[in-house]
């Protein structure tokens, strides 16, 4: 990556960091996707169990893979071999996870954190549950206000996620959103999280790559 855009993300993202403080989360820049993960496996290690929401960015930096193969105490849902009742029952139980790893759909520059899920599992443990929310996010993800989150996440991630999952939504085909009500619609609850009752208990991770959708 160019080096002054990446000076530009950094500086963004201690303008992000600041104003996540005022909202009683935590937040620290990594410069790429190799120091994240060696810092996210480092901070990992005093809790148990550890769960996880699907995520691409989690994917690229390659931290369920390290978590897998670290002799963690995990709820994995996405273990080889489970039936879809055994998955379902440990998206549950990741709910009581100690420390729950996820990413955002988009973080604004003021601190905020906009999700949109289908299921609802990850915006869930995000607002209650786990004692620790850790969120990881590229750079690619900041944005300049909730709208925009908003618009980026139905006009970019969940066509996207659809071309991925091969999801026969109506923004599959068109590209754009339709604001459907098909029986496969993605974007089922919409969640802005702007404060923490706990101090620090979620903590942002912001990667000077471009990771996700
Ligand atoms: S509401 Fe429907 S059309 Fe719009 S982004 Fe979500 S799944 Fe796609």
């Amino acid at each position: 990556m160019d080096e002054h855009a990446r000076l530009l993300w950094e500086e963004q993202a201690q303008k992000v960091i600041k104003n996540l403080r005022q909202r009683h989360m935590d937040g620290v820049y990594c410069r790429d996707r190799r120091e994240a993960l060696d810092l996210i496996i480092r901070e990992c290690k005093p809790y148990s169990p550890i769960s996880w929401g699907g995520s691409i960015t989690l994917d690229e930096i390659g931290i369920r893979e390290a978590l897998r193969s670290g002799g963690y105490d995990l709820i994995d849902q996405g273990a080889p071999g489970l039936s879809r009742e055994q998955q379902l029952e440990l998206r549950r139980k990741s709910l009581h996870s100690d420390l729950y790893i996820t990413s955002t759909n988009a973080i604004t520059i003021d601190g905020e954190l906009v999700n949109i899920d289908g299921f609802g599992n990850r915006v869930a443990a995000m607002i209650y549950g786990p004692n620790r929310v850790f969120v990881v996010a590229g750079m690619n993800k900041l944005v300049y206000s909730v709208d925009e989150a908003v618009s980026r996440i139905k006009n970019f991630s969940a066509p996207a996620n659809a071309v991925r999952l091969d999801r026969k939504t109506p923004c599959r085909e068109t590209t754009v959103c339709e604001d459907c009500r098909s029986d496969v619609r993605m974007c089922c609850h919409l969640v802005v999280t702007s404060y923490q009752s706990t101090k620090d208990r979620v903590k942002v991770f912001l990667v000077g790559e471009s990771l996700g959708y």
